[in-house]
């Protein structure tokens, strides 16, 4: 795309893990070690119990909050379900979605995840997409066909004009947790494809805004090598979210090196 790139995005997803008091002080670890500049956008999913203490303590920063998931209705008899709207009304600006976990010990399918980015859209709610392919699927040789499921069906129907958003994030699911991470060629192969279907889907100008992350065992080590792809445009990092220096590390393998070529946040309606 030209000189243009786009803004880098790192999100921290911290899964079932802290209680408030531990989300907090991670929360300001990571304000305290995090380097000045806008140059990449940074997100934090604490799990539902901690975003609200974690919003404040991020509210005064450039830091945006995020949840790990939601329901796809507005309110009603959905018991232990959270809705957009209670997300929003938290100052949640993202939340994850169709996480490979959640597929594997909750029985969502692309039918549900596609309800819920619809409902996270409508709610102004930027939707991070996560698909995947399992181990089995890539040594058969599948992992073209399960992405461009994930997204038909993920995606079906979803309207995006011109200043709604979403971010997609390619997360092998051989890769989550294991300490084996995807080669910089192997996750550029994907997400170069990723783009193409979402060109098929949404235009190529549309596909050519959304930022795919890359998600499975990217820590400081490896995420420069990754980041410096050109399909690649962040990383939803599980593991090395959890402790601020690691973290930290893989925001500043992100910061380009040449920022004035970045696309301006404007470009997204932002909140
Ligand atoms: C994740 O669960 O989104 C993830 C990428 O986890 P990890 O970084 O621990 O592999």
């Amino acid at each position: 795309m030209g000189k243009h790139l786009r803004k880098k995005i790192i999100a921290g997803n911290w899964k079932m893990n802290m209680m408030v008091a531990d989300a907090e002080d991670l929360a300001s670890s990571i304000l305290r070690d995090l380097p000045e500049g806008r140059e990449v956008d940074i997100v934090l999913c604490p799990p539902f119990t901690s975003l609200k203490v974690v919003g404040e303590r991020i509210e005064e920063s450039l830091i945006k909050l995020g949840a790990q998931d939601m329901h796809w209705e507005a309110s009603g008899a959905y018991t232990g379900e959270i809705s957009a709207a209670m997300l929003r009304d938290l100052y949640c600006r993202y939340v994850i979605l169709g996480h490979s976990e959640r597929r594997e010990y909750f029985g969502e399918t692309d039918l549900i995840v596609n309800e819920k980015v619809k409902a996270a859209i409508e709610a102004t709610l930027v939707p991070i997409v996560c698909i995947g392919e399992t181990l089995d699927q890539r040594e058969r040789g599948d992992t073209e066909d399960v992405v461009r499921r994930q997204l038909e069906g993920g995606l079906a129907g979803v309207d995006l004009g011109a200043s709604k958003e979403l971010v997609i994030a390619y997360e092998p699911v051989w890769a989550i947790g294991t300490g084996v991470t995807a080669t910089p060629e192997q996750a550029q192969d994907v997400h170069a494809f990723i783009r193409e279907v979402l060109g098929e889907m949404m235009g190529s100008s549309t596909a050519s805004r959304i930022r795919i992350q890359y998600g499975g065992s990217m820590k400081s080590e490896n995420a420069a090598d990754l980041l410096v792809q050109p399909d690649i445009d962040g990383g939803l990092v599980g593991g090395a979210s959890l402790e601020s220096r690691s973290f930290v590390e893989i925001v500043r393998a992100a910061i380009p090196k040449d920022p004035e070529t970045i696309d301006s946040e404007e470009d997204w309606e932002d909140s």
